[in-house]
């Protein structure tokens, strides 16, 4: 038992770790926090859900100045592969520093609109969150100062690097000042990842928390199956079946390739499902709305790649399903692990031609079942009267935190006198930079979108729109 009360943080810091209800520590933070706290190079192994960005934004923020940087030096430089999960980590720091009062983080990530970026960062801010690209831009601009960093965190190491930002992160790292804490962490440990941390940390310590029972803990809690099918042909339909018997709230369809993203979303939309694609051919912009339209339930199924939705911290998924057996081994970990996250039951279906059952012999003797998919038109017959439209939908409001928006202020125009609406017909509300995205229930959408058209928020009018 290691409960952050051992830690020597802050009063404030144990404070809010308590309000945010993490009772104990995950095996990366038990291990790195202590190592880091001493500002000690680390170069840590784990994944997301392991609690990684706890581990390393918690002893920075411990030691990061708000009183003496007047002019507000950057002090802490996190770099991430991708865009989802530089807003993510960004909303953790956020949440992990929200008693230091002042603090100022930046979202510097690629697929964003240059110059909002630029403004915030010539009016100062402490932490600084990145794709290596987009900061490397900053940098030749000159409108990016790391002369005063003292923490960098490369996030995803190994992912960086697969993705071609090996030249950027090391003209980044190079613009630090010599003396810093240089922190790693990465899924895997190739020649690449040893290379660059014999290159650019000093005496680092190695913390590997791989396959700890408590991963396979994690994965055991997974119902684990296997449906045979004979043709390919047979997928898109036995998707359909399983999706229409199981009902899931949220669930995500795993495909090895981009194209089939396109199609199987289109086949299961034209069911009825309440569906949409996410692979790396998408704009950034229209990612991130399909993010937030399945976070906040006005999407029930997505069809993703594995590349698009790595990162992506989704809990309490009721399914995941695999379209077809990933390419990579690992990958079946990572998807099956995104269901039954937090102790709650996680349901995984895999869908396999007949050849492929020696591939997953093992798992199959171990806790999965296979079976074959009923057939279809039996099925057609059977089924109860399905339903899977989205619970919620998604409505736009072009403004956001840099507008002072906030949930309140939403929430308070759609609710009691102003607009008449009840609270339980609200869902999520998430204040992004320059935009809002307001989920409520369907059966009350238009009345909800007229009543933010016609009304006000903070006494202002205000442009809203459905999703585009
Ligand atoms: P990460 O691996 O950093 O993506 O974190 C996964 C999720 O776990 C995040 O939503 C965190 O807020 C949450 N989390 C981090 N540390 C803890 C903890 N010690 N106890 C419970 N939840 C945590």
């Amino acid at each position: 038992m290691t409960t952050f009360e051992t830690l020597s943080v802050s009063p404030l810091m144990k404070a809010l770790v308590r309000e945010l209800g993490y009772e104990k520590m995950t095996p990366i933070q038990a291990e790195s926090i202590p190592v880091l706290l001493e500002g000690r190079d680390l170069i840590g192994q784990s994944k997301t859900g392991s609690g990684k960005t706890a581990a390393f934004t918690i002893p920075i923020l411990e030691r990061i100045h708000i009183e003496q940087s007047a002019t507000r030096d950057i002090q802490a430089l996190i770099l991430c592969p991708t865009r989802e999960l530089c807003s993510q980590v960004t909303r953790e720091v956020r949440k992990l520093g929200r008693k230091k009062i002042g603090l100022q983080v930046l979202e510097v990530a690629g697929g964003m609109p240059v110059f909002p970026q630029k403004k915030a960062l010539e009016s100062g801010v402490h932490v600084v969150v990145g794709t290596p690209g987009r900061v490397l831009d900053h940098l030749q601009r000159g409108t990016l100062n790391l002369s005063s960093v003292k923490f960098i965190v490369l996030d995803e190491a190994d992912r960086m690097l697969d993705m071609g930002f090996e030249d950027d992160m090391k003209t980044v790292m190079n613009a630090l000042p010599e003396q810093r804490q240089t922190i790693f962490f990465s899924a895997t440990f190739p020649p690449n990842i040893i290379k660059l941390s014999s290159k650019f940390q000093k005496n680092a310590v190695m913390v590997k928390i791989a396959q700890t029972p408590e991963d396979q803990a994690s994965l055991s809690t997974i119902s684990q199956k296997f449906i045979v099918v004979k043709e390919e042909e047979q997928k898109p339909e036995a998707v359909f079946q399983l999706l229409a018997n199981e009902s899931p709230d949220s669930a995500i369809v795993f495909c090895n390739f981009k194209t089939t993203t396109f199609e199987l979303t289109e086949l299961l939309a034209a069911e009825g499902v309440s569906v949409a694609c996410l692979n790396g051919d998408m704009e950034q912009r229209q990612r991130d709305l399909v993010m937030a339209r399945f976070r906040n339930q006005s999407i029930r199924v997505l069809i993703a790649t594995d590349v698009a939705a790595r990162g992506i911290d989704i809990a309490g998924l009721d399914l995941v399903i695999n379209f077809e057996l990933p390419k990579m081994r690992e990958n079946y970990t990572h998807r099956v692990g995104r269901t039954g996250r937090a102790g709650k039951d996680g349901k995984a279906v895999s869908f396999i031609r007949e050849n492929e059952k020696s591939k997953v012999a093992g798992l199959i003797a171990q806790s999965g079942a296979v079976s074959h998919p009923p057939i279809a038109e039996y099925v057609k017959k059977t089924l109860p009267r399905y339903d899977l439209g989205s619970k919620m939908e998604t409505i736009v409001i072009l403004e956001g935190r840099k507008n002072k928006m906030r949930p309140g202020d939403v929430l308070g125009a759609l609710t009691g006198e102003a607009g008449g609406l009840k609270g339980k017909d609200i869902g999520k509300i998430e204040v992004h930079d320059f935009h809002t995205f307001v989920a409520v229930s369907r059966d009350v959408a238009k009345v909800a979108l007229r009543c933010l058209q016609s009304g006000r928020i903070k006494g202002r009018r205000v442009r809203v729109e459905w999703p585009k």
